[in-house]
């Protein structure tokens, strides 16, 4: 049975606010957006459900979480570890000692709790890396979808080609619920070079998605440099690590995944802070898309990321949370909402929305059907109930300023309302 969702307000990735509008669905897509006579004419006997004094809008889509580290703050606080803000290095040193103290089936309902926090902040589709493959079922029971990036890491020789074996395996399986699954090679300054390389060549042999930690801290850009630093003083220190300290490369964090065969168009590179003009362009040449999170970012004192020069260069970019390890939310309202303080002189409102919406779909290949509000998309979207609406003109502007702390009240996705039903 066809359905028509009205509201005071919908609102379209490209910034159209339509007011007094409807959209009809049919058989989880959207048919047609209209006033709401036209719709009635068009579909008599539709079913009526209207959200009044509400604004409709696209889903959000999260381009980088692992939420597998949903408990994270409990798990910290179990560990006597705590989770303010720190330096990087401490934060990893932190976080290796925070899952040692766990036990596997704990990473497997912190994916299921992470999917109704994602789904709860109004996101339909994550970029999600995940370390437990086991926990792969967790996501069959979610209507959320996107891609599961295998994560995979470690210095040894032998233990990398079981490493492989057991990715392999996994990739096998097929789709995780309706996450595609990809492979996360986890960052330069965990994995061996040559096992890097297997992996990327892999992803451009099968075509499979592929995102990996890129550029974050001084100390990885130092790592890669020097062969010292922070992360080889300390991390690898703590990690018995202690035969894999690797010589001096003197080479940025961009040309060392170049030298893997590791830049190609379908491959998610999260963070990026410390790029430089040459690293941004090769990107953009590449066609690589770079995940911004920005409170992560924050959290690890790192920095933050050049956005100015990244947009000039046509790098395309997307939103993420990253891990309640490095995050107080799993909400894109809340990222967008810090994002338009830091990045302020380089994205404007509507810039953050496409980031949160129309170019996290691109990301993760959903483009066409999710992250906007068209006829032909999947009916996705999310109702929100601000405390005042601005005018037109300020709308946007306003809704994402104050949008930090923002919850919908309902979730439709695909045509079924799902919010309740996960909440339940
Ligand atoms: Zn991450």
């Amino acid at each position: 049975m066809a359905k028509i969702y009205t509201a005071r307000y919908l609102l379209q990735a490209d910034g159209r606010l339509l007011e007094n509008a409807a959209l009809l669905e049919d058989q989880g897509r959207i048919l047609r957006i209209d006033q709401p006579a036209g719709l009635q004419r068009e579909a008599p006997s539709a079913n009526w459900v209207d959200y009044p004094d509400a604004l409709i809008l696209p889903t959000f889509i999260n381009a980088h979480t692992h939420l597998e580290l949903s408990f994270y703050p409990q798990w910290a606080s179990a560990a006597g570890v705590g989770n303010a803000s720190c330096n990087f290095v401490d934060w990893i040193l932190r976080l290796v000692k925070v899952k040692r103290s766990l036990k596997p089936a704990q990473l497997d309902e912190a994916v299921s709790h992470g999917l109704q926090l994602s789904l709860q902040g109004g996101t339909a589709a994550l970029g999600d890396i995940l370390s437990r493959f086991e926990a792969s079922s967790c996501y069959a029971a979610s209507p959320l979808c996107g891609r599961v990036f295998l994560e995979t890491l470690g210095q040894d020789r032998d233990l990398t080609q079981q490493l492989y074996k057991k990715l392999d395996k996994q990739l096998k399986t097929g789709k995780a619920g309706r996450f595609e699954q990809g492979v996360s090679p986890h960052s330069p300054y965990t994995i061996r070079p040559h096992y890097m390389r297997q992996l990327y060549e892999r992803c451009r042999a099968d075509g499979l998605a592929c995102c990996t930690h890129i550029a974050e801290s001084a100390a990885e850009v130092d790592f890669l440099d020097t062969g010292r630093g922070e992360l080889v003083e300390r991390f690898y220190t703590a990690i018995n690590w202690h035969q894999h300290r690797p010589a001096a490369r003197n080479i940025r964090p961009v040309d060392f995944l170049q030298q893997q065969e590791g830049l190609f168009a379908n491959h998610l590179l999260v963070h990026g802070v410390q790029l430089t003009l040459p690293e941004i362009k090769l990107i953009a040449n590449r066609g690589a898309t770079l995940v911004l999170c920005p409170r992560s970012n924050a959290h690890l004192q790192v920095g933050t990321a050049p956005v100015a020069a990244l947009k000039k260069a046509g790098v395309k970019l997307a939103l993420g949370t990253d891990s309640l390890a490095s995050n107080q939310s799993l909400s894109l309202w809340d990222e967008m909402a810090f994002a338009a303080q830091v990045y302020e002189d380089a994205l404007s409102p509507l810039e953050l929305l496409a980031l949160a919406t129309t170019e996290g779909a691109a990301a993760l290949g959903l483009k066409g059907q999710l992250g906007d509000l068209q006829p032909g998309f999947r009916c996705s979207f999310q109702v929100v109930r601000p405390t005042s609406f601005a005018p037109a003109h300020l709308f946007l502007e306003q809704l994402i300023r104050a949008g930090q702390g923002l919850r919908p009240e309902a979730v439709v996705l695909d045509g079924q309302e799902v919010l309740s039903q996960v909440c339940a």
